[in-house]
Order: C-alpha cells, then structure tokens, then sequence
C-alpha cells in the first residue's frame, strides 16, 4: 500500500513536472499565438478606417461634381434667358407704337428677368454649395492623407512583429515537441490544454501558503493538503489553474 503510494506520489510529481516545463514554453508561446491574431485584425480595422474616409472623399467630390454640372446648366440656360431677353428688348422698341403689343413684350421682359435673377440666384447658391463641399472633401483628404501615412508605418511594424512572432511560434512549437517526449497521460494533458487556452496561456500556478499566487485567492486548507500530499493535480477553485507548490 505504501509502495504503490509512493509510485503514485513520483509519477504525479512527474507528470507536474512536465507540465510545468511545458508550463515555460507555452506562456510565450501563447502570447506568440495572440500576437499573430491580432495583429493582423488590427491592421484590418484600421484600413477599414482610412478606406472609410477615402469613400467620404470620393462621395464629396462626386456631389460636388454633380452640383457643378447643374451650375453649368444655369449659366447655359440664363445665356439662352439673356438672347431671348435682348431680342424681346428690341421687338419691343420696334413696336412702340402699337399699345397692346408692346404691353405683352414688356410682360415676357419682366417674366424673362424675373426668371434671370432666380436663375441666377440658383446658380449662386450652388456654386456655394461646391465651394463647401471642396473645403470638406479637401479637409478629409488630406486627413486621409495623413492617415495614409500612418497607416503605412503601421502596417510595415506589423509585418516586423508578425515576422518576429512566427519565427518565436516556430521556435517554441520545436522546443515544446522535444520537451513534450516526456510521458504526461493524455487526461492530464487535456486538462492542461483546457486551462491553457482558457486562462490565457497560464494553467498552472504556485501556492505561496494558502494563497494562489495566479488569482491571488485563498485556498481552503484541505486542497492545501492535497496539493502538498502530490498524487493527484489539484485545481485552484477559482482561477481553475493547476496549483503546484514553491520549488
Ligand atoms: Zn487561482
């Protein structure tokens, strides 16, 4: 009974041991793993964000577009007001004498003018608008510009540490293959992989006395015990992570 005790107590040990040289590696190598997600998403949103104002650039400047083609045709059309003006202007002094016929030309002048100035009015307020729309798309390129530039900086920094963290991952992922040789029982393993992916990299944990020196909680004395008996892994009850005792 002793016997097998003692068995149990050094292949626990054992296979806590593993895990905890597994333990070293995989912290980096988890924090190697995130870096390669997240970088990238970061670069994703933030392009996202320039392509954004470049779009609001090109909607300014296709409105202002559209806004000068109707400046064009205004000025197209009071020309056209203005001939028409002129020609009504003298038909109207060639017929001075007849009452009737020149009280309907002055009627198509004053129409024509009144028409003229609205126009031309239209016109004013439009060319106003383009002016504005300009200034905005103006100010949001060259913030885009800026961007731009940031971005590209950005961006190369991300394929330096992208890089960097491909060759840890490739480093870390050979090393853990060699230290991975020693034989740890597949439960205990899963359990290990379980809290390493859940906690972030970190699945094990030292007891400083009572206390869990990962979530800073107090153990009850009984897991305590158990931690300090060695032929079983014994969970922290709060952070989950496998607690092993101050080497
Ligand atoms: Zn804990």
């Amino acid at each position: 009974m002793r016997a097998a005790a003692g068995k149990l107590l050094g292949l626990m040990q054992a296979v806590l041991q593993a895990l905890l040289s597994l333990q070293e590696i995989d912290r980096d190598l988890f924090r190697a793993q995130s870096e390669l997600k997240r970088l990238p998403a970061e670069r994703t949103a933030k392009k996202a964000e320039l392509d954004k104002r470049l779009a609001r650039v090109a909607e300014l400047r296709e409105r202002s577009k559209g806004l000068r083609v109707r400046v064009k045709e205004i000025e197209d059309l009071t020309t056209t007001q203005r001939q028409r003006l002129r020609k009504v202007e003298n038909e109207a002094a060639a017929s001075r004498n007849d009452v009737a016929l020149l009280a309907a030309f002055q009627h198509q002048i004053r129409t024509l003018k009144r028409d003229i100035s609205t126009a031309e009015e239209d016109g004013l307020r439009l060319v106003e608008e383009v002016e504005n729309l300009d200034k905005e798309a103006g100010t949001h390129a060259a913030q885009a510009e800026a961007d731009k530039k940031v971005f590209d900086e950005f961006s190369r920094n991300v394929d330096r540490e992208m890089a960097q963290a491909q060759a840890k991952v490739a480093e870390l992922t050979a090393l853990r293959g060699q230290r991975m040789g020693a034989d740890i029982p597949s439960e205990a393993l899963a359990l290990y992989t379980r809290i390493l992916s859940s906690r972030e990299g970190v699945a094990t944990a030292e007891l400083d006395g009572r206390i869990c020196q990962a979530c800073y909680m107090q153990i009850p004395v009984n897991l305590v015990v158990r931690v300090q008996r060695g032929t079983e892994l014994v969970q922290c009850p709060s952070c989950d992570r496998i607690l092993f005792l101050p080497g």
